[in-house]
């Protein structure tokens, strides 16, 4: 039986095709401007296997007039051309790719610049042209034709004069409707953005004769109307580059041009790859926090280009969260684009790429955190803080990754450490990397907690970030060695005198202790005598997960749960408060409840914890002045 090839209204599925492809009205031009250069490459490739032909990158160029009088647009380009046929199967078969064949016929492995390949980007001129013409003489060949179609409505073609080889494409925008401005393609200021920011790559030149207002000869204040032709776009990417022909200079221009940011970045990365997957990479690490950083209208991302076109503004997928602050872009061949080239299936190069990236990245801040100290304090200070996140988040996935990056103030040094440091200078009876939390270093130097660890001259981290403490939970665990906050009830200190002291203390004491502890029941699960404190009287520590420092960001957070840390109320059995409790246990249970509570709601204070009821703090206070 024969087989019948499907019949379509090639109308309405043009129009349904390129409504539905192509979010942006704008990409017509890069579109066009990808023909182009393709048309050109095809000389070019070519050339390499034709003598008679030399390729004189010169005489090569794609030019776009505008004719705003005429409401056209024209994109002419001095490539190889279309025979009629051509005309007839590239431009009136829809899904027909010549570029697509051509890499395939002249075996282009490398496809290094072809950009086609799905044969619909052409007729994403009529999202803004109602008649496009297209006039094209082939290279080798003594005639010229003329392709046209009025709103998508099938096309005509006829010979038509046309002196140099080359095609032109004509486009009569469409008039303004209520919701959209076509006059805009036809402004110069408008077209060159569209070029800078799709096409700025193309490796030919792209023209604009340009109009400019400039001071006329021997005149202080009389100005001319000068046309100039000029080129738009920059042609070589800079990542196509090698690394040696460029400075600092020309990175953080770069930088700065592609509005990465406004500061100076602190380190840039040039990325050659052409191992399992081929792409090359600029990426900055920056040196300030954008402002919106730590919103969630940050965006992250970097810009994907597929041959130095530019497919996605900001391709999240490329960067973890916990690298966002990273900016660049991303040019490969590999990708599997999708056939709007604006987004991508979900496609195993790309997954390749940012895996690829993140490595570069991690081992990029690593090398200036061994090399460059200051720089890397800088860098943290702007974005530590999203490290940390990313330590903590997913369960602690990705800690492995991140935690040598972290850096938290060290008690001795009195400056940031990594944690590789201090359990490189632990002294080998130390069993803990301790820490404190608080709300700043200064508060942390006066807990009482601190004193015990501190005599005994071990070094401490102070967690000033609130997520510090919960960031540190999820590693648990630095070099075989525990976390252990300075406030929790087993320090792991080798017990001395003063432990005994307090062993024997407690028992003979067991009384006074339960009978505050009932004093203060459902505030503090219990009453001890404090193995930590040396020269302050009384402080909380906590028995279990939760500790003080995290109860109070729990809390500070919106739709709190209720989550308490296990309090323990710890009275140091050498300060003189010690006795007066004991006589008042004994003579007087009033005063005993007076102290008690005026105890515990030192220990709140210090803490930086609230306090029930500060009146009856200053009335308790009253009573003992009187
Ligand atoms: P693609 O570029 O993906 O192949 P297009 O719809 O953009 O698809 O173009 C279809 C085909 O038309 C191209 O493959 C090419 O063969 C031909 N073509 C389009 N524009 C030009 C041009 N300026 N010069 C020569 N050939 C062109
Ligand atoms: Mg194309």
């Amino acid at each position: 039986m024969a087989k019948k090839q499907f019949k379509a209204e090639s109308k309405r599925l043009l129009e349904m095709m390129i409504n539905s492809i192509y979010t942006q009205k704008e990409i017509f031009l890069r579109e066009l401007i990808s023909n182009a250069s393709d048309a050109i490459d095809k000389i070019y490739y070519k050339a390499l296997t034709d003598d008679q032909l030399v390729f004189n990158k010169e005489s090569y160029y794609i030019k776009v007039a505008a004719d705003q009088a005429n409401r056209t647009l024209t994109i002419t380009d001095t490539g190889i051309g279309m025979t009629k046929e051509d005309l007839e199967n590239n431009l009136g078969i829809i899904a027909k790719s010549g570029s697509f064949a051509f890499k395939n016929e002249n075996e282009i492995k490398d496809g290094h610049n072809i950009i086609g390949q799905f044969g619909v980007g052409f007729y994403s001129a009529f999202m803004v042209a109602d008649v496009v013409t297209v006039i094209s003489k082939a290279l080798g060949s003594d005639e010229a034709f003329k392709w046209e179609s009025k709103d998508s409505d099938g096309y005509t073609i006829v010979p038509c004069e046309k002196e140099t080889v080359g095609t032109e494409i004509i486009l009569r925008i469409k008039e303004n409707t209520e919701d959209e401005q076509y006059d805009e393609y036809l402004e110069p200021y408008r077209l060159r953005a569209i070029i800078k920011k799709y096409s700025d790559f193309i490796r030919y030149p792209i023209k604009m004769d340009v109009k400019e207002q400039k001071l006329k000869e021997g005149s202080e204040n009389e100005f001319e109307e000068h046309q100039e032709e000029q080129t738009l776009n920059s042609m070589v990417p800079i990542w196509r580059k090698s690394k040696n022909e460029l400075t600092t200079e020309d990175y953080n221009n770069f930088y700065f041009e592609k509005r990465y940011g406004f500061d100076q970045p602190i380190k840039h990365l040039h990325i050659n790859a052409d191992g399992a997957v081929i792409y090359n990479a600029i990426l900055f690490i920056p040196e300030n926090t954008p402002f919106d950083y730590y919103t969630k209208e940050y965006e992250k991302g970097l810009e994907l280009y597929s041959n130095g076109v530019l497919i996605m503004d900001k391709c999240s997928d490329l960067l973890p969260d916990y690298f966002s602050f990273v900016k660049g872009m991303v040019d490969s061949e590999d990708l599997s684009l999708n056939i709007s080239r604006e987004l991508l299936q979900h496609d195993r190069q790309l997954k390749l790429i940012a895996k690829n990236i993140k490595n570069k990245i991690k081992s990029q801040l690593q090398s200036i955190l061994k090399d460059e100290r200051e720089k890397y304090e800088q860098f943290y200070k702007s974005f530590g803080r999203g490290l940390k996140f990313g330590v903590y988040n997913d369960y602690g996935v990705n800690k492995d990754d991140l935690q040598d990056l972290l850096l938290f103030y060290s008690s001795k040094e009195k400056k940031l450490v990594s944690l590789d440091e201090y359990v490189s200078r632990m002294p080998e009876d130390q069993k803990y990397i301790y820490y404190a939390s608080g709300e700043s270093i200064e508060r942390i130097e006066k807990l009482p907690q601190i004193e015990l660890v501190s005599d005994k001259g071990y070094e401490m981290l102070y967690f000033t970030d609130d997520i510090d403490e919960f960031a540190i939970k999820v590693i648990a665990k630095y070099k075989e060695k525990e976390f252990k906050s300075v406030s929790s009830g087993d320090l792991g200190i080798e017990s001395d005198a003063s432990d005994n002291k307090a062993d024997t203390e407690e028992s003979e004491s067991k009384d006074l202790f339960e009978q505050m502890s009932t004093i203060l029941a459902g505030k503090v699960s219990s009453v001890k005598a404090s193995k930590r404190l040396k020269s302050h009287p009384v402080c909380l520590s906590a028995e279990g997960e939760v500790t003080i420092e995290m109860e109070k960001i729990l809390k500070a957070m919106p739709n709190s749960q209720d989550v308490k840390a296990d309090k323990v109320l710890e009275i140091n059995i050498n300060h003189e408060v010690y006795q007066s409790l004991k006589a008042a246990y004994l003579n007087d249970k009033e005063k005993l409840n007076l102290y008690t509570n005026l105890l515990y709601t030192q220990a709140l204070l210090i803490e930086g914890l609230p306090i029930q009821d500060p009146v009856e703090f200053t009335n308790d206070i009253c009573k003992i002045m009187v």
